[in-house]
């Protein structure tokens, strides 16, 4: 087995692709989006970036395969799951919660795609020794924390900055969960850049939390700055806000957002040009992560107009 990531996912898809829009360019706006989503239908985006370090341990460290936790909803979850299938290794996903009696489409995908999943209860999964527990249990696999938040994750994410030319530009946005590949992109920052950070998640204290820690203990050459404002209410929350402003990005760049983080950076950008943040002469990217399968748990009452997967 060699995770060689040109047969697993297509990284030549990843483009630089261009957002034209005549107040932005009123403005001295340019603004680009990496389109990291489209380098794997459901390996998606960042996930890959966060897994990659981690498939070489499970060949360095003669494992059987992946042990890694996760929700009912999850993109890292999905991920592994199709990652190990092509790979043909084990993989065990936790899921946080009781078995519920219908699966969720991406549990019986996971599971279609040869997961073995395992379920919790939530009050078991927030404990930390539950890592413990299970990697003695089945210690011929290789643990991978949930989101891949570790180091390897962080390294991994790394190299998205290595995928195109992005030095120019003078910010570059993401959408932060566990902020690991926020950490990974911060990293690789010149001493022009800001890095932008949309929080997908509430937290009681802005000051001090898992994100302005993380982010807090890395290294770097440039600066950024974290957005507590655009989580719509917290994880996964959503109005019909920003189903319009997923249609409208839709409508107008062609680029499909999933409503847990993608579309919320791109409400905090749109929101900071309205709020004049961004100088004449800003040179804005745009990390579009991936997470679009995630758009299958939105409600049915809302209707969004694009394709649940883009294309591969
Ligand atoms: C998982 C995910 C994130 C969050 O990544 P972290 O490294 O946990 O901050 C952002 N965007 C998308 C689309 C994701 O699937």
């Amino acid at each position: 087995m060699t995770p060689e990531s040109k047969s697993i996912v297509d990284i030549h898809q990843a483009c630089l692709q261009k957002l034209h829009h005549l107040h932005w360019k009123e403005n001295g706006i340019e603004v680009y989006m990496l389109r990291i989503d489209r380098i794997h239908p459901v390996i998606s985006g960042n996930k890959w970036f966060k897994l990659k370090y981690h498939l070489k341990a499970v060949v360095n460290e003669s494992k059987k395969g992946i042990l890694t936790f996760g929700g009912a909803w999850s993109n890292h979850i999905l991920a592994v799951a199709h990652v190990c299938n092509i790979l043909q290794i084990e993989s065990v996903g936790v899921i946080r919660g009781e078995q519920p009696a219908t699966f969720s489409p991406t549990l019986l995908e996971a599971q279609q795609a040869g997961m073995r999943l395992i379920f919790i209860p939530r009050a078991e999964f927030s404990d930390l020794s539950v890592y413990e527990k299970f990697s003695t249990e089945f210690n011929h696999l290789h643990l991978v924390p949930e989101g891949a938040a570790d180091e390897m994750g962080i390294k991994g994410a790394e190299d998205i900055m290595k995928i195109a030319d992005v030095n120019h530009f003078s910010h570059i946005m993401t959408a932060a969960g566990t902020g690991t590949m926020s950490a990974g992109i911060l990293r690789k920052l010149n001493s022009t850049q800001q890095l932008l950070v949309i929080s997908a998640l509430k937290f009681p204290d802005q000051h001090n939390n898992s994100l302005t820690r993380l982010l807090g203990a890395q290294q770097t050459s440039g600066t950024y700055q974290l957005l507590f404002n655009y989580h719509f209410g917290g994880y996964a929350k959503y109005n019909h806000e920003l189903i319009r402003i997923m249609n409208d990005t839709y409508g107008l760049h062609q680029i499909p957002t999933d409503f847990i983080y993608t579309a919320k950076m791109f409400y905090g950008f749109l929101d900071l040009v309205n709020s004049n943040y961004f100088m004449d002469g800003s040179k804005v990217l745009l990390v579009h992560s991936g997470g679009l399968q995630g758009n299958r748990s939105l409600s049915e009452r809302l209707t969004y107009q694009f394709e649940e997967t883009p294309k591969a």
